[in-house]
């Protein structure tokens, strides 16, 4: 037999492109090519003597999909070969896992310090959920370092953000944050579904915690919800491995095999719908009807150095403002006929969002205003369609705004 090269054999080694076609792989005795779904809750063991071993953990092998499964493993370490972290854990959807990394780690007596531009759901965790059970928090603006830096009390145990955050795509120094949760002894999350893995290791710049909504680009095609931790080995033996082993936030093993087929073209998919996504950005940008639009990637974008600094492209969500306030934005979204409306993003189809009337409804106008959301914000997310026919949809939005 030929010997293989050694590096080659190394899945630390390949590329991101290849990581995501191979890593990770669990073949069965069939040998199949593509990933098996071992759509099962439970497992079997050859005798009693093997049940109490692997129940001791003196035997590897699995027990129950609550706690791990084969398709999800391959899920778990694909991402984790893709991240460049120690460990991996797949929840059932991206909130689970929002949700098990910050209370899996605080406790009644914490602080938790976040940013305010953020995904409705985890600002429902952090500003609501996490005093009920005595954990102090801080919302505040999180592109200035010295409002991170203020914010720090003597029992604060992590920061939480996102960057790019939903919907007006302002972003952390992930660095900067990093470096001060270093100093102060608390942990670093970041959500990372805007960037996407491929554009923004948070890991690189010192963060200790990453999470995706899987839901969102990973899957890529609109189908299932799921989420993942990543983390180092410690934070899951010390915090996350008992809660998503006991609370049971666990990921279908069908879900993870939809995943895993979406990790296979993520790259391809970020790849094409970002070079659109900066096409519409140029394209919206100075246009009649259009007061402003927002793109990490476009010079005018407030923090375009940090942006290049920490991302390796501009993503695939575009925010603009249209003339016109509620009026202009539903006119303009009712003239659409290729992009649809809908809350969700990262799809292959191209979505639009108006944040004031459903996102970001909810937390009422004051924190919209203090958010810097105002009633002609859309957010658009770019999907996989021809560029020209979404310039010329867009066109047909902007129309509809300047008719009045
Ligand atoms: C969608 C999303 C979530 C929540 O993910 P689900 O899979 O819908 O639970 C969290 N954070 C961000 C930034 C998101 O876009």
């Amino acid at each position: 037999m030929a010997t293989k090269t050694p590096k080659l054999s190394d899945p630390a080694s390949w590329s991101p492109e290849t990581q995501l076609v191979h890593g990770g792989v669990l073949r069965s005795q069939f040998s199949e090519t593509s990933e098996a779904i071992f759509l099962t809750q439970g497992f079997v063991y050859a005798n009693a003597e093997e049940a109490e071993a692997r129940f001791k953990n003196e035997s590897p092998g699995y027990q129950y999909s609550r706690f791990a499964n084969p398709t999800v493993t391959m899920f778990e370490e694909r991402m984790k070969l893709l991240e460049g972290a120690e460990e991996a854990r797949a929840t059932a959807t991206g909130m689970a896992a929002v949700t098990a990394a910050i209370l899996s780690y605080l406790k009644t007596g914490d602080h938790i310090v976040a940013a305010r531009a953020m995904f409705g759901s985890c600002r429902y965790i952090v500003e609501t959920l996490c005093p009920r059970f005595g954990i102090e928090m801080s919302l505040i603006d999180g592109t200035d370092i010295a409002n991170w830096r203020a914010a720090v009390r003597p029992n604060t145990r992590m920061f939480f953000f996102e960057t790019p955050a939903n919907p007006l795509l302002d972003l952390v120094d992930i660095a900067a944050v990093s470096k001060l949760g270093k100093e102060v002894g608390a942990l670093v999350a970041v959500d990372n579904v805007f960037a996407t893995p491929l554009l923004q290791k948070p890991l690189e710049h010192g963060a200790d915690i990453v999470i995706y909504s899987a839901t969102k680009h990973i899957d890529g095609q609109g189908r299932c919800l799921g989420g993942v931790v990543l983390c180092s080995t410690k934070f899951v033996t010390d915090h996350l491995q008992d809660w998503v082993r006991q609370t049971g936030p666990s990921l279908s093993p069908f879900n993870a095999w939809v995943m895993l087929k979406g990790l296979e073209t993520l790259p391809v998919r970020v790849r094409a719908q970002s070079e659109t996504a900066a096409k519409v950005a140029d394209h919206l940008a100075g246009k009649k009807g259009i007061k402003q639009v927002l793109y990490p990637f476009r010079a005018d974008h407030p923090q375009a150095a940090l942006a290049r600094r920490q991302m390796k492209g501009g993503g695939q969500m575009v925010s603009f403002e249209v003339e016109g306030g509620k009026e202009g934005a539903f006119r303009f979204q009712n003239s659409l006929s290729i992009v649809k409306i809908s809350n969700n993003l990262g799809d292959a189809k191209s979505l639009v969002t108006h944040p004031a009337t459903t996102t970001h409804y909810r937390i009422g106008p004051a924190a919209r205003a203090e958010l810097g959301i105002s009633d002609g914000f859309l957010r658009l997310s770019v999907g996989l369609e021809d560029a020209a026919d979404l310039l010329a949809d867009l066109d047909a939005g902007l129309a509809a705004v300047e008719r009045g």
